[in-house]
């Protein structure tokens, strides 16, 4: 059977990058809907807020006070999860693998994107998403240099539903000694692929992709998103440089501009397709800063937003998602289609 055939009844689909399978049960959306409707956020916001505390010169707890930035501006966060001066410390209670603990340190900073409050990565220019991606890519080179640094997280939280309660246009690097759990694991994918085919996971996956068209949403000469074969989430993406790069450290200007056009393509369309400032996490996944070389690690980022079928119904992660497996009721190829549809000209800009 091909894959075309069990489009329309349920089956489950691997995720190479975790190994993780999803179930996909494609006839579910035709249930009435009777659950939480979301409140639509407000649409206009101020350039500057005076009770922001991300807005240039305001202060924030504890004292600090913003300088007056004119771009990006980075800072530790005050309520970092993560600090650097944690003793070394190993434990393993009765030395049977049941009572493990660590120390971690590392560090958590706030990039602030741009001084206006109002905006967000879709309704900024080119240039300044450029210099964004500049700033991510300073922060993992100055961050991960650190010898008890390992690796470097850069994600953005937006939207309330998400539990970012500020609009400001801003996300977070978290810098720790150990590779957490996620990129762990699609390192000893990626790195079990290319032992076993002698090529990478994700160069391999795109071009599929590129063949099979149904998944790709949109993309430029050096980047593309696609709703992965297995995405979770209704309108998952999957953000890949066509170009085999371990990391964002190692894009060249043009590839930086690169991904900041895409990164403005994806997340006009996100806002576009409900006319809602779209909720998500997104974050990149790149080689670790261990000092090993890795040649199995294909910089991608992935947006994770938790809408379903309009601005007001999400879709939880509970009952069988929480002691099974996710499942998703929309194929990727239909969410692909949808986002496929939406124009890359902002909705407020029309
Ligand atoms: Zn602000
Ligand atoms: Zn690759
Ligand atoms: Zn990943």
């Amino acid at each position: 059977m091909e894959l075309q055939g069990l489009s329309t009844v349920p089956h489950r689909r691997f995720n190479p990058l975790t190994r993780e399978w999803v179930l996909v049960s494609p006839l579910r959306t035709q249930r009435p809907w009777q659950g939480q409707v979301e409140r639509r956020g407000p649409l206009q916001q101020v350039a500057y807020d005076p009770t922001c505390y991300l807005c240039p010169g305001n202060e924030r707890a504890g004292g600090v006070r913003n300088p007056d930035y004119k771009a990006t501006f980075v800072f530790t966060n005050d309520f970092a999860a993560l600090r650097p001066d944690v003793l070394r410390a190993n434990v393993d209670e009765g030395e049977r693998g049941l009572l493990v603990a660590e120390s971690e340190p590392g560090t958590c900073r706030v990039v602030c994107f741009s001084p206006r409050h109002d905006l967000t990565l879709a309704r900024m220019k080119l240039d300044e998403i450029a210099s964004v991606v500049e700033v991510w890519t300073q922060q993992g080179t100055e961050l991960g240099a650190r010898p008890s640094i390992k690796y470097v997280q850069i994600f953005e939280n937006r939207g309330e539903i998400m539990g970012c309660s500020n609009p400001h246009p801003h996300g977070q690097i978290w810098a720790n000694q150990t590779i957490p759990n996620e990129p762990r694991k699609e390192q000893d994918s990626q790195a079990a692929h290319l032992s076993r085919y002698g090529a990478c996971l994700l160069c391999e996956y795109l071009e599929l992709e590129r063949k099979a068209v149904s998944r790709v949403v949109c993309e430029n000469a050096l980047f593309a998103v696609v709703v992965p074969f297995w995405a979770v989430w209704p309108f998952e993406i999957l953000l890949l440089s066509k170009t085999h790069a371990p990391d964002l450290a190692s894009l060249d200007r043009l590839h930086q501009h690169g991904l900041a056009d895409i990164l403005k393509r994806i997340t006009t369309r996100y806002d576009n397709l409900f006319e809602i400032p779209f909720p998500y996490s997104m974050g990149f996944h790149q080689a670790p800063s261990d000092g090993d070389p890795h040649p199995e690690w294909h910089l991608h980022a992935h947006f994770y937003p938790p809408l379903l079928r309009s601005a007001t119904v999400r879709k939880f992660m509970v009952g069988y998602e929480l002691l099974a497996a996710p499942q998703r009721d929309i194929t990727p190829e239909d969410a692909a289609a949808r986002l496929c549809e939406t124009s890359e000209v902002h909705y407020a800009d029309r």
